[in-house]
């Protein structure tokens, strides 16, 4: 079967590429393909829908039944995952061996949850079983959040000693996993091989203040601690944890929750939270420009001229770095798809790139980064009460900024970074003062 337009993938970004296409004019078949039967679900709100702070339709933000599909006229093939995609020959696969030549292709796979290379965890991640059974669990999809609810209610109604959760890193994702936990009255530890928690976005000085107060509310952390092994049982899960070079204690306790130093701990639950890998597997090799994701300029167009890419899979451009990064967030991926669809479409598009940025909960303090703390020159640190600046400087260019407790200032400062990046503004002492006076 040949179609004009294929997309392959339904979150975010796929379903701005929809709208975008239809309210621009485009009068073309869309055929859309989802390794789910869902509506396009937001995977920001997982947490907060599985602790019931928001109602299921809010995690929907297109409407959720298929009512979005058949509004747009798209001719969906729900449950039907791209198992290969030959951008050379315009040609796609479905796991049920059926195929479609495509006159145009927009991949918006999205993103996975990684899977450290952690003796039994990837046959722990694929037992089979109901909520009871199942103790091994990643968060990205609403299949995904509705089993893990499920085993916590499970776990919630067991008489006796409140459950105990690990959660294996301590990324924006775990942070918000780990709290989750925490908030439904259980015992949470929270493990990351790096020695302090938020290790891509915040900086050391600003991580160990949000570790003391972690500690003080309850939290048991494992820092730089090498999970080697997971263990399914009676016993719920054994975790093994090896040694790390330079490591004193493999286990990585940190605090008085969690002094006795061992290398196995029995948990009820586990929940990976361990990155993410964008969703690439049904590219041919060799064909498309890729590197962590596929390569796009400002239009979502891939190397090959006929296929696009949007979302957590495309690699646009950081404004701050300059280089063609994953900025894998709910805006970003809504920003390109909607380039994608007006392009597309035949409408002018141009999506010139993003800003990292992030702002959760930790504990009780909220916290965020925007911009990069990895690279600096020169750094300089503000104290004032409880809240904590660290801003962090590539020569003369601001490149990024770590907010504890005084987060309102985010929208200006990532508005700051993105200023002095892009030269609307030279002098970023004055950008700093004028944004925040
Ligand atoms: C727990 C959690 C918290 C988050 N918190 C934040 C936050 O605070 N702020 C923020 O900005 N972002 C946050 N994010 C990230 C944000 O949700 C993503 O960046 C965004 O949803 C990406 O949208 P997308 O459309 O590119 O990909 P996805 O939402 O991953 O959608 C891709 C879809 O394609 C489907 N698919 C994949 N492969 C195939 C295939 N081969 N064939 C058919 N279908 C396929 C997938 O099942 C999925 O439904 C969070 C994510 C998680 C998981």
């Amino acid at each position: 079967m040949r179609v004009p337009l294929a997309i392959v993938g339904n979150g975010g970004a796929a379903a701005e590429a929809v709208v975008a296409l239809r309210a621009h004019a485009y009068a073309g078949d869309i055929h859309l393909f989802a390794d789910n039967q869902d509506a396009p679900y937001n995977p920001m709100l997982g947490t907060y829908l599985i602790s019931g702070a928001i109602p299921l339709e809010r995690a929907f933000p297109f409407g959720d039944g298929h009512r979005f599909y058949e509004d747009h006229g798209v001719t969906t093939h729900l449950g039907q995952a791209v198992t290969a995609l030959d951008a050379a020959e315009q040609r796609l696969t479905t796991g049920d061996g059926s195929a479609y030549s495509y006159d145009y292709c927009l991949v918006a796979t999205g993103a996975r949850p990684a899977v450290p290379p952690v003796l039994g965890l990837r046959e722990a991640l694929a037992a089979p079983g109901g909520a009871q059974e199942r103790r091994v669990f990643t968060l990205r999809s609403f299949s995904d959040a509705a089993g893990l609810k499920e085993t916590l209610a499970c776990l919630r109604s067991r008489p006796g000693e409140p459950a105990r959760v690990a959660v294996v890193g301590a990324s924006f994702v775990g942070i918000k996993v780990a709290s989750l936990v925490h908030d439904l009255g259980m015992r949470v530890c929270l493990i990351e091989r790096e020695p302090h928690i938020l290790p891509l976005s915040a900086h050391p000085d600003c991580a160990r203040p949000m570790e003391d107060h972690l500690l003080e509310q309850g939290y048991e952390l494992r820092l730089g601690a090498a999970l080697a092994g997971v263990e399914m049982g009676p016993f719920g899960v054994r975790l093994d944890f090896g040694a790390l070079p330079g490591a004193a204690d493999p286990s990585g306790a940190k605090g008085t929750a969690c002094e006795e130093s061992t290398t196995q701990e029995d948990v009820d639950l586990v929940v990976v939270c361990a990155g993410i890998r964008t969703s690439l597997d049904l590219l041919a090799a060799g064909q498309v420009d890729t590197a962590e994701g596929i390569l796009v300029d400002e239009r979502m167009r891939s190397s090959i001229p006929t296929l696009y890419a949007a979302g957590d899979v495309a690699q646009g451009k950081n404004l701050l770095s300059g280089r063609h990064e994953i900025i894998g967030s709910w805006a970003s991926a809504r920003y390109q798809g909607r380039a994608a669809g007006r392009s597309l479409a035949g409408a002018p598009a141009g999506y010139p790139g993003g800003v990292p940025h992030n702002i959760t909960h930790v504990g009780r303090l909220l916290f965020a980064s925007v911009g990069c703390i990895k690279d600096y020159d020169r750094m300089t640190i503000c104290r004032d009460g409880n809240s904590l600046q660290v801003r962090v400087w590539q020569g003369e260019r601001l490149a990024g900024v770590n907010l504890l407790d005084c987060c309102l200032n985010a929208g200006t400062m990532k508005q700051a970074l993105l200023r002095a990046a892009t030269g609307a503004v030279t002098n970023t002492g004055a950008t700093w003062i004028s944004f925040n006076g």
